[in-house]
């Protein structure tokens, strides 16, 4: 288990940038500023060990920061703290390596771990691409823990948009919407300053470029994203329907179209890997507003299932 926490370090780091932002409903779990830390152990309700792992995540920045100060900082401490030591000093038995896929626009280090049967199916989960929408990293640290089936080859990608929840919005640095910024059908949408802008260009942002290279580098069969609040999983009439479907029975969200102008989703990730990676399936999960430490473990659980069936 402190293993895992020290594995968690980066992510959890970077959740504590989250933290101070108050504006946030409550979806980091940490809606308090900071001064008060409960009990090191307060929502430690649930489940089994990984869940006391995670746990540490929502009240997290003041556990661990109570004893070290310095770590409390804001997200700066990103930039040289990922991929330290302290990241791979808690490996499980099966990780295979941490590395950066590349940077973001102001140079923090997007990075991905690795781990499972080395050569089997490929999976790749991504917790978070819109930087306000941060829940995604509590599955990525479950999965980054749990006992995996046989055969998979699983690519955790805990933020690419690291300038995002370093700053609690949702482009990245650069002010760009990454789920915009795609090749695969990409369109102009607005300029700077909007909350959608789709970048001067196709593939414009770094963390686009990064991306795109890593999953053409490791040719992922399923890819999984997060995203918030909407609360469910799209039906397709793709070959990844059956996944979708399952996923969204495992874990109770409904399995309903996202409405509104199609045109604005132009330049998805989802889309563009699942268009251009040769057998890719990809699609995405909206959580609700909030994900408990237990809804992230039945999460992770879903996404082992469906590994399986990809
Ligand atoms: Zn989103």
């Amino acid at each position: 288990m402190v293993a895992a926490l020290l594995l968690l370090a980066a992510c959890t780091t970077s959740t504590a940038s989250v933290a101070p932002s108050s504006t946030l409903p409550s979806s980091t779990g940490v809606a308090t500023t900071g001064e008060t830390v409960p009990t090191t152990a307060a929502p430690t309700t649930a489940a089994p060990t990984i869940v006391s792992t995670t746990t540490v995540l929502a009240p997290t920045t003041l556990g661990p920061t109570t004893e070290v100060p310095a770590t409390a900082t804001p997200a700066t401490v990103l930039t040289p703290a990922t991929g330290g030591p302290a990241t791979l000093a808690g490996r499980p038995a099966d990780f295979l390596g941490e590395e950066t896929i590349g940077s973001s626009f102001e140079g923090r280090p997007i990075t991905a771990w690795h781990r499972g049967a080395a050569g089997g199916k490929v999976i790749l989960v991504v917790g978070v691409i819109h930087g306000t929408e941060n829940d995604g990293m509590k599955i990525v640290d479950q999965l980054s823990v749990a006992a995996l089936p046989p055969g998979i080859d699983l690519w955790l990608l805990p933020m690419m948009n690291p300038d995002g929840v370093a700053h609690d919005v949702r482009g990245n640095g650069n002010g760009v919407d990454l789920n915009r910024n795609f090749p695969h059908d990409w369109t102009a949408i607005s300029h700077k300053g909007n909350w959608q802008w789709s970048g001067p260009g196709p593939a414009s942002e770094p963390e686009t470029q990064a991306y795109m290279a890593f999953t053409e580098r490791i040719h992922p069969a399923l890819t999984l994203w997060y995203h918030q609040d909407l609360f469910r999983v799209s039906p397709s009439k793709g070959r990844d329907a059956p996944l979708r479907q399952a996923y969204a029975k495992l874990t109770g969200l409904p399995y309903e179209t996202v409405d509104g102008p199609t045109s604005i989703y132009t330049g998805v990730a989802a889309t563009w890997t699942r268009t251009t990676l040769p057998e890719a399936m990809s699609f995405i999960v909206e959580l609700g507003s909030t994900l408990s430490v237990a809804e992230a473990a039945v999460h992770a659980s879903a996404v082992l299932a469906v590994a399986q069936m990809a």
